[in-house]
């Protein structure tokens, strides 16, 4: 019988690689700021999430190993029962006055506080509404929570209140549900492009609904201090549910919730994902906490300057160097540090990545299920670490891969 599983997951396996989706891990044998070593190969990355380079800054590391030498390697038991260490108490009122919150809750990751979020606040009967481009454990969290799942066109406040209106129209039950929460992202993370997030906020208001936005990839990039989108835009105060990551621009490990009094105790109370899984190690929090110190100095501002510089700089050469298809043109609102060049066919995007990869740069191709099919890109992220030299390879590597990879030119328009 043990044959029928093999046989079962070797035809499942076939699928994925007959669709062009096949996936490998690849180890990473060292890495600086930029530079990433993998066997004999040694790449530029323009693949990571450390946007301020804060994942090696010494004082971020010295904090960690600090941690480590006074708590331990582990947290030793869940928050509730007796992981709840200082050095979480301290990331997390951090956090709270960094947000301006009343209160924040750290998590494992941000894919567990997704996952603890919003089943402790709906369930079924109640209604979730997400941006067609969330993040999937903004979706894997909304079909957990048994609250009907509703997707509005990515970024189309109409459209969001064409749903807002049928579930206002919903019956009413007994405790005046169903509750209604919309979830959507502050900069979007395969698209990087941002939320219009005041008309979303004046929306969501007007039909009594909840917002969570999750911030992953605009906390510690935007706003004043790096304090995020809903920061940059005054409307802090208006959003109930705050989430972000501490492993992205914070260049730590973990992610939070920030909101209420009352929300944080809800979720000490009702989030799974916290309460029946061990405390993060006491190196993340202490990590994070130390990368939200040097968040709000110049150094802090130096950092996201630099980011900002280096993404138009690395934009502008592979505008020179690649001609994209014409519909595939960084849309509207971007931000910069995340930047998709957009191929569609799965098995382009892959062998332009191979070239890229050849030419000494290291940029992920993204294929469904994190995109939808046919939307296949490679996405290029910016780092406050990269180098003018850095940028310059990353021209000549896409200006080399373009040549050899002439089905990109879609229909031979070049
Ligand atoms: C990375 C990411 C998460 C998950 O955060 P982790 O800390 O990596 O688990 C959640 N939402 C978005 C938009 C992300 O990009």
């Amino acid at each position: 019988m043990s044959g029928s599983f093999e046989e079962t997951l070797r035809q499942r396996l076939e699928a994925v690689r007959a669709q062009g989706l096949w996936r490998s891990l690849r180890p990473v044998d060292n890495r600086s700021a930029s530079v990433l070593e993998a066997g004999r190969h040694r790449l530029v990355s323009f693949a990571g999430n450390d946007y301020l380079g804060f994942s090696l800054h010494p004082a971020v590391m010295e904090a960690g190993a600090r941690a480590v030498r006074d708590w331990g390697a582990g947290s030793a038991a869940s928050r509730l029962i007796s992981g709840s260490l200082a050095v979480h108490h301290h990331l997390e009122e951090t956090l709270a006055e960094f947000l301006r919150t009343e209160s924040a809750l750290g998590f494992a990751t941000g894919h567990a506080a997704a996952t603890g979020v919003i089943p402790a606040l709906v369930g079924p009967g109640d209604v979730v509404v997400v941006d067609r481009l969330a993040h999937a454990c903004c979706v894997d969290a909304a079909r957990l929570s048994g609250a009907k799942l509703r997707v509005f066109r990515h970024n189309d406040l109409d459209d969001l209140e064409r749903i807002l209106r049928w579930a206002s129209g919903l019956p009413r039950d007994a405790s005046g549900g169903p509750r209604v929460l919309v979830v959507t992202e502050g900069v979007f993370s395969m698209d990087g492009d941002s939320v219009p997030l005041a008309g979303l906020v004046e929306l969501k208001e007007r039909h009594g609904a909840w917002l969570m936005l999750d911030e992953a990839h605009s906390t510690g990039v935007l706003g004043p201090e790096g304090r995020g989108l809903a920061a940059e835009l005054g409307l802090g105060e208006r959003i109930e549910v705050r989430m972000g990551t501490l492993g992205k621009a914070l260049g730590a490990s973990g992610g939070f919730i920030a909101g209420s009094r009352a929300l944080i105790d809800l979720l000490v109370n009702r989030a799974r994902s916290f309460i029946f899984s061990t405390a993060p190690v006491p190196a993340a929090a202490a990590a994070a906490t130390a990368a939200l110190g040097l968040l709000v100095t110049r150094e802090g501002d130096e950092a996201r300057a630099r980011l900002r510089w280096i993404a138009a700089a690395g934009a502008r050469g592979v505008t020179r160097a690649f001609q994209e298809p014409a519909d595939s043109v960084p849309p509207e609102g971007s931000v910069g540090h995340i930047r998709p060049v957009i191929v569609g066919d799965e098995a382009v995007a892959v062998a332009l990545a191979e070239r890229l990869k050849a030419a000494g740069v290291w940029v992920p191709a993204i294929r469904h299920p994190t995109v939808a099919r046919g939307a296949a890109r490679l996405r290029l992220t910016f780092s406050a670490a990269h180098t003018e030299a850095d940028v310059d390879v990353l021209e000549q590597a896409f200006h080399r891969a373009s040549i050899d990879t002439p089905t990109t030119r879609s229909g031979g328009a070049a």
